[in-house]
């Protein structure tokens, strides 16, 4: 019998392990459920998906500064911020396989199907009463029911009643453990920097419209994670809290969405595989005004990969009442004290590292066989440029050994490969998405000219050593997705 083709999701989660960019977290005792580790390959994407952020977010721009504040602040914060109170997802057990889900995803996970099989009205009336029944644990429950969901695992309809279930790490601060204790690993990178403001603020010459961008971990104890690296317990976070004057509010909204989705295409993610979902009003948490989802079309369904939401002026004013100390701007020229208004964009890194990699994905069919290839940007490769010897002889490993470093001192990242045929080097690179490779061959030590193999054409081209740089930096910026 034939062995059943790997699904699409199997095929990446396969490629991560073999080629090191994500490992099962604790492998050796068995591992510890949905949670993983970043391999030599995995790391250098999750910076380099990192640096794309930074650079556009913050480097690049006058009006945002950065700041990386502590992932375990006073609990307070969390009492003020609603999340000691609020931050809870609607829990379902089923009796039969003990099995526990979230309840807004089994309905997601019902619509998903409807729309699969073109039953576009029954998805949308069901989506419609989930809205409404959102924040609703009976009436979330009564649709799970009406719906006829059954356990994936039991197959039944056995289900307990649907629960809040907060998601907050606790721990405790020093050597007691009691109530007095209790401490929280922080569940968004956001609140550290509301409680920064007025320090930014005064120490960084900035004013409204203005904003304070941070990236960092943070942990959540899912009930449901799961999609590898989509939904996990711990995982970092790319936040901005742009500070606005109230009436500013809508013509900022309207830049980060287009800013933050023009970011994505402009690194190569596919046009037609992203949408911007605004949120209806019955989906909207109490204190904003708008929020709008940046999709991606996943392999298991369309997902969040990063949200823009108008927080208006309900973070500050809370920790300003709840701490005593006033978070207001004082604008000098029309001598007006006001709260700022906020629009923040948040996104996930690992959610993102996992899009670019599931999206530039492609068996591309040859004349003779099928070969794997990662068409990330040149700006998202793990590795810029891959660097061989033609042969393992005549001082051309050392000729290659000298262009790495060259290219090393100019922060390129890179990789000497001297084994094998040169076609199975070439397809190594591919596999990870390198997108240059450049060879040194006999002629190299007298004409000092080596040949770069381009990953997506894989044309090559004659290059002089002294032109090389410049010649791949420009390679660099002239890419587009083909
Ligand atoms: P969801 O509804 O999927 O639980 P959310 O709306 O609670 O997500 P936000 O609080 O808006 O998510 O977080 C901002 C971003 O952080 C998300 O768009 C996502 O990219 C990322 N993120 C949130 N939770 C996780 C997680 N458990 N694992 C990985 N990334 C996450």
């Amino acid at each position: 019998m034939a062995k059943p083709k790997p699904s699409f999701m199997d095929t990446i989660v396969s490629l991560c392990k073999r080629r090191g960019f994500v490992f099962p977290a604790s492998e050796i005792y068995g591992g510890i459920g949905n949670t993983y580790d970043y391999g030599p390959l995995g790391v250098e994407l999750l910076r380099r998906v990192k640096d794309a952020w930074w650079s556009r977010t913050v480097t690049a721009r006058t009006d945002v500064v950065g700041l990386d504040s502590a992932i375990i602040q006073n609990p307070q914060t969390w009492i003020t911020s609603g999340h000691v109170g609020g931050f809870s997802d609607p829990l379902i057990d089923n009796k039969t396989s003990k099995q526990r889900y979230r309840a807004d995803h089994l309905i997601e996970g019902k619509i998903a199907k409807y729309e699969k099989k073109g039953r576009s009205e029954q998805a949308a009336a069901l989506q419609e009463k989930l809205n409404a029944a959102l924040g609703d644990n009976e009436a979330m429950g009564a649709l799970i029911a009406e719906a006829g969901i059954k356990c994936p695992i039991s197959g039944t309809d056995d289900w307990t009643e649907v629960r809040q279930f907060n998601l907050m790490f606790k721990t405790y601060i020093g050597a007691l453990q009691s109530e007095d204790n209790i401490a929280y690993l922080r569940p968004e990178t956001a609140q550290g920097i509301f409680l920064n403001f007025k320090n930014v603020l005064e120490s960084s010459r900035q004013k409204p419209p203005f904003g304070i961008a941070q990236i960092g971990k943070s942990f959540r104890n899912e009930i449901t994670p799961g999609n590898f690296v989509f939904r996990t317990r711990e995982f970092e976070q790319a936040e901005m809290e742009f500070f606005v004057p109230p009436a500013e509010e809508q013509q900022w909204y309207d830049y980060w969405r287009k800013a933050r989705f023009d970011w994505y295409t402009e690194l190569g993610i596919r046009e037609e595989k992203l949408r911007m979902r605004e949120h209806e009003a019955s989906e909207l948490a109490h204190y904003s005004t708008a929020t709008a989802d940046i999709e991606y079309e996943y392999p298991f369904g369309w997902g969040e990969l990063e949200g823009i939401a108008c927080r208006t002026d309900f973070d500050l004013k809370r920790h300003s009442e709840a701490s005593g100390t006033d978070l207001v701007f004082f604008d000098p020229q029309t001598k007006e004290h006001y709260t700022p208004y906020v629009i923040e964009p948040a996104g996930g890194i690992n959610r993102m590292a996992l899009t670019f990699l599931i999206d530039a994905y492609e068996e591309e069919e040859l004349e003779k066989d099928t070969r794997v290839v990662l068409r990330f940007h040149p700006e998202i490769a793990p590795i810029t440029c891959a660097v061989f010897p033609l042969v393992k002889k005549d001082g051309m490993p050392e000729k290659a050994r000298e262009i790495e470093a060259l290219l090393g001192k100019a922060r390129m990242s890179t990789f000497y490969d001297e084994k094998a045929a040169i076609g199975r080097r070439y397809r190594r690179q591919d596999e990870i998405g390198t997108p240059f490779c450049v060879t040194v061959d006999g002629d190299t030590l007298s004409d000092d000219v080596v040949t770069v193999r381009h990953r997506d054409s894989m044309q090559q081209e004659k290059v002089k050593v002294s032109e090389l740089l410049t010649y791949l930096i420009e390679s660099m910026s002239g890419w587009s997705r083909q």
